[in-house]
């Protein structure tokens, strides 16, 4: 475990000025490297044809050392769907995943390699935490999407198409590997980095960005006093501290109460509807009265329910609820005025190459609460 190489996606334009005054050079190359890196995905010196060669080569083995390098690619549905696998400079690997619909482009993240939080249903939290990532390599991870969206070969101006809702990377989850709360400061800064417009960062807008959570209290009322207008999804798993104890372990530390009501301080703060991730585990969290407890919850609040059909990790004693049973909880909660949608389980199959379930879908009946949905006919297609 060792800290990774410093980078200009970690710093503010203000901090990226003063750096290139430091290495010697006038402070407006930092916004001309800026608006390659954040406008142009690039981080290659003979791309910045507007910069003095020796300046280029100077400052980009100064500011845009490379902090990913692809380990292995899996795509489904004619690469629709692509799921990385990434090396970072100390040998530690995090995944992230690209999901391209009609409409939209989502981005899943990883914010840590490993998870500290122990939930034994999910493959990364049975690995540990290894490291928290830096900002900018949570920013690489979209900037490589980015990439990984352009035609591979250069055309000449007049070719290029006009850009799409699906040229570019639309929407953020950071549901990939890790809690993205605790790495509060370099989660926050990318989320910053993600949404400033360029030079500043990469000009998402803020709303179509998710921060997933296990509900770290603390960390979701600081979240709160930010200001951003990201959406919260809390990880929630069971309505009982009884069943969410064993599931979420840190429930043990901040209990359902207390989470749901720094969730709804975030919901009045933003405006937003939280995001409540639900699991369904067959006989463990998916009874009718698990269900009337969670409606009864959540009823009257600006909230949405994910129900996730569990995609069981390699050798887990649990296992998806059996048919007939999610559709039964979905009613339930529903009767209770709770807008509730089943996650879909296409694209299992490259989730399930890296154990987890890093794809966050959400489908279904409510096509406005999709923020992911898996195409059909997923197949694992190794690439790399
Ligand atoms: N640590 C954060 C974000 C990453 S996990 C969190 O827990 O919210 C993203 C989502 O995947 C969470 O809702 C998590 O509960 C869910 N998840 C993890 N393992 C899963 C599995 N095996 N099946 C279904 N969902 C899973
Ligand atoms: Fe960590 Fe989220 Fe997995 Fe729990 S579900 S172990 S918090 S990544």
């Amino acid at each position: 475990m060792s800290r990774p190489p410093r980078h200009l996606a970690d710093l503010e334009l203000a901090e990226r000025r003063q750096a290139v005054a430091e290495l010697g050079e006038r402070e407006f190359r930092a916004d001309q490297l800026s608006r390659h890196y954040f406008g142009r995905y690039t981080d290659s010196p003979e791309d910045m044809t507007d910069l003095p060669a020796a300046v280029r080569s100077a400052l980009a083995s100064e500011l845009l050392p490379t902090l990913l390098t692809s380990e292995r690619e899996l795509a489904c549905d004619n690469g629709a769907t692509r799921k990385m696998l990434w090396r970072l400079h100390d040998g530690a690997l995090v995944e992230s995943v690209l999901m391209k619909y009609p409409d939209r482009v989502t981005m899943c993240v990883s914010s840590q390699a490993g998870c500290g939080m122990g939930c034994p249903f999910c493959a990364t939290g049975q690995a540990g935490l290894t490291r928290n990532l830096s900002t900018a390599e949570i920013v690489a991870q979209v900037v490589a999407g980015e990439r990984a969206l352009r035609p591979a070969t250069a055309r000449p101006a007049s070719k290029t198409p006009a850009p799409s809702a699906t040229s570019r990377v639309s929407n953020i989850v950071f549901m990939g590997m890790g809690e993205p709360l605790a790495n509060y400061r370099s989660v926050v800064a990318a989320v910053r980095r993600l949404t400033d417009p360029v030079p500043g960062g990469l000009g998402i807008s803020q709303r179509s960005v998710t921060v997933s959570t296990v509900g770290l209290v603390p960390a979701i009322k600081r979240l709160t006093a930010e200001g951003l207008s990201v959406r919260l999804a809390v990880s929630l798993h069971a309505p009982d501290d009884e069943a969410r104890d064993e599931l979420v372990p840190v429930n043990r530390r901040w209990k359902i109460a207390e989470v749901l009501s720094a969730a709804w301080d975030y919901a009045a703060a933003t405006g937003r509807r939280v995001s409540i991730e639900y699991a369904l585990i067959r006989d463990v969290n998916d009874q009718p009265w698990r269900a009337d407890l969670l409606g009864s919850l959540l009823a009257g609040h600006l909230v949405h329910v994910n129900l996730i059909p569990l995609n069981p990790t390699p050798g887990s004693k649990w296992t998806a609820s059996r048919p007939g049973v999610q559709e039964e909880f979905v009613r339930r909660v529903a009767a209770h005025g709770v807008a509730v949608t089943v996650r879909d389980t296409r694209g299992r199959e490259i989730d399930g190459a890296c154990g987890q379930l890093a794809a966050r879908a959400v489908p279904a009946r409510t096509a406005r609460a999709a923020d992911v949905t898996l195409p059909d006919g997923a197949t694992a297609l190794p690439l790399a």
